[in-house]
């Protein structure tokens, strides 16, 4: 089978150029997705061009209406997109259907429309003069989404884009492609207008063509740093809106007060769920104190141990395989660079072995001690089940490294004390802080997004940075003159 693209309301396929998709569980080639021509591409754009005018011109009350027609629809198909992600991603279902519930309270606040597309209003600014900002949508704009969130990635961007009267262009993961198609599928059904939502498969060509093209207006990524970078330099250089979320290195602080046996199940989730193939994924624990330290890596080491590796479809599994064969290469490549850096190899998962699925991307939980700020290990994004300890001396030294380091995506503090969390909170150069929250991920009323070098531009994901994100303020001022006729007025207006 042969999966293609979604263009205008209905499925197409060009069979120019296929890439292989593959069960990452059994290392199977389940299908094949077609790469889209910068032709194809470009077909997309001009049918997203072309449903514009019309669907911004819809009132955002009946555009809200399809958007919860489409809710529903996901709501009632949710377990058919659920095990598509299991399938072509590998992570285990119930994680499979977290994602995929986060993405749908995204279009749940989208239906909010009529609410957040309100703008300001200002009467009488002056003597019989009104003033008010309206926020228009922007055109045609393009959604570049990673392999790890199929579903809800995606779901960051074209609710609110399309709530905000645009049309889209959604480019997803090479890697994961068809709940994306089997998305657009729902879009249909929902009752949206052709061309309002639209699926490009692919990778480079098609992307290129999205940065490239004069139609494109903005253009939101999420993905890896230098690939975040890169869509930040090329979309604005082309006249384009640009939000590029990239990689991460999140650290948990663990505090000598903290609640260590809390702390550690949280650490366990936050590192091993989803096989660290999160951008929220605490990949470090600076534990402040020798005797914290000996106290988390000690129970952490038992817990990692016990870990039930296999399948995502089973769900007696804890965590599935790595996305692909090179992705589980190189990760396994990082616990070898960290073994000869020196560090403390004190659970090694490189040699499992899932039974009956030896040709899936398996590896098992890797945990780290003694890990310094100079080595690899520390400094780059693993993404995978690693997890680094780092031993501090005090939570000022804590707070000095995740501030030097050149992610700031999120970051979390177990502690039972207040002052101490507040003041983290308030100090720390991280866009997103959790207090005994490992996974500080904001619900969909506020805006998702890091520091440093994990966004290019300057507006988060989803919430109301999103509506800055995919409108255009207009500010008019308006006088309806008497019978007075009006003199020639040389100074600047003002209300004085
Ligand atoms: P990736 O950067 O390899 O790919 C992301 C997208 O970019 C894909 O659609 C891909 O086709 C495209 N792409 C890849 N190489 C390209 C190139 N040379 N030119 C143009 N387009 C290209 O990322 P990934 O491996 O799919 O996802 C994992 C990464 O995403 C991790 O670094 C993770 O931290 C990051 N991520 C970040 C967030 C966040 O919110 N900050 C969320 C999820 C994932």
């Amino acid at each position: 089978m042969i999966l293609g693209h979604w263009i205008n309301g209905r499925a197409v396929v060009d069979t120019g150029r296929l890439l292989n998709l593959t069960n990452p569980a059994t290392g199977k080639i389940i299908r094949q997705v077609a790469a889209a021509s910068r032709a194809t591409v470009e077909q997309a754009i001009a049918a997203a061009e072309a449903a514009f005018p019309a669907w911004r011109d819809t009132p955002p009350l009946k555009r809200a209406r399809v958007l919860f027609r489409f809710k529903q629809l996901l709501e009632e198909r949710a377990d058919e997109v659920i095990a598509l992600i299991t399938e072509e991603h590998g992570k285990v279902m119930d994680d499979a259907r977290g994602e995929f519930l986060r993405g749908v309270e995204i279009v749940e606040y989208a239906c909010g429309a009529p609410e957040f597309l309100k703008g300001e209003h200002s009467k009488n600014a002056g003597l019989f003069v009104d003033c008010w900002a309206e926020l228009q949508p922007l055109g045609v704009v393009a959604g570049i989404t990673p392999f790890n969130f199929p579903a809800m990635v995606p779901m960051w961007m074209y609710p609110m884009a399309i709530a905000c009267g645009n049309t889209f262009v959604l480019k997803p993961s090479e890697k994961d492609p068809s709940a994306s198609i089997m998305i657009a599928e729902f879009f249909k059904e929902a009752g949206f207008p052709d061309g309002v939502f639209n699926v490009v498969n692919g990778d480079k060509e098609a992307v290129d063509t999205l940065l490239t093209d004069p139609r494109v207006q903005a253009v939101s990524f999420v993905g890896s740093t230098p690939i975040a970078e890169y869509i930040y330099r090329t979309g604005t250089v082309h006249g384009k809106r640009v939000q590029a979320l990239g990689g991460a290195k999140n650290h948990a602080v663990v505090m000598p007060d903290a609640d260590i046996d809390n702390a550690v199940s949280a650490l366990m989730g936050a590192a091993y769920g989803s096989c660290g193939e999160r951008c929220m994924a605490i990949s470090v624990a600076v534990c402040v104190g020798d005797a914290v330290a000996d106290q988390v890596v000690g129970k952490l080491a038992e817990r990692v141990r016990a870990l039930r590796i296999g399948p995502g479809t089973d769900r007696n599994n804890d965590m599935g395989p790595l996305i692909t064969t090179a992705h589980r290469d190189k990760v396994k490549g990082y616990v070898d660079l960290g073994v000869s850096e020196g560090a403390q190899l004190v659970v090694d998962g490189r040699g499992l072995r899932v039974p009956g699925h030896e040709q899936g991307f398996f590896l098992g939980g890797c945990l780290f001690d003694h890990v310094r700020p100079d080595m690899r290990i520390y400094q780059e994004e693993i993404f995978g089940p690693v997890l680094c300890v780092v031993r501090a001396e005090s939570m000022q030294e804590a707070m000095a490294l995740i501030d030097a380091h050149e992610y700031g995506n999120g970051t979390c503090i177990f502690t039972r004390d207040g002052g101490l969390a507040r003041w983290f909170t308030d100090q720390i150069k991280v866009g997103m802080v959790g207090i005994n929250v490992p996974l500080p991920v904001p619900v969909a009323s506020h805006s998702f997004g890091g520091w440093k070098r994990s966004l290019f531009g300057d507006l988060y994901a989803y919430g109301p940075d999103s509506v800055r994100f995919y409108t255009r303020r207009k500010t008019i001022t308006q006088r309806w003159p008497d019978d007075t006729r009006e003199k020639a007025q040389f100074s600047f207006p003002t209300n004085h």
